[in-house]
């Protein structure tokens, strides 16, 4: 791994800990040339994964996606990365756990409301306002019911 600050190769790990949900595997790293320390973050590649939408379309999971539509969910203040990325975790490793490589994005909405919902209530409805299909009072009270 070479230094962003001044490219050299000859780098060594000092720490090394699984992140919150152990999804990522985080590394503080020093330069042994410029003596800089720097972050690095091992995942697995989830490349392999399909997202499949409404309208058939399909395309490769992106995990900015997911993490940018939960982010939006969020009012701003309270956006803080460290949660929104809690959030991207857990949703992920649900998402591993349904073991299909082809998921459907209604899918997802629904693994990021019920995750949304024990973290922030009102991230939660601000999803739900914004991804399901809320015709009436009637149906809302029939999408809250779900979750
Ligand atoms: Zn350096």
């Amino acid at each position: 791994m070479k230094c962003p600050f001044c490219r050299s190769s000859q780098t060594e790990v000092y720490n090394t800990r699984a992140t919150k949900f152990a999804t990522q595997i985080w590394r503080r790293r020093r330069c042994l040339s410029c003596h800089e320390g720097f972050t690095t973050y091992e995942a697995a590649d989830l490349g392999f994964l399909q997202v499949r939408a409404q309208n058939a379309s399909q395309g490769p999971y992106s995990r900015a996606r997911l993490y940018s539509g939960i982010a939006a969910a969020f009012e701003p203040a309270k956006a803080d990365s460290t949660i929104i990325d809690a959030v991207t975790d857990t949703v992920e490793s649900k998402l591993l756990d349904l073991k299909n490589p082809i998921i459907v994005s209604d899918q997802i909405a629904a693994i990021i409301l019920a995750t949304l919902k024990h973290f922030d209530t009102s991230a939660f409805l601000r999803y739900l306002a914004s991804h399901a299909d809320l015709r009436s009072k009637s149906e809302l009270k029939r999408q809250l019911k779900n979750y």
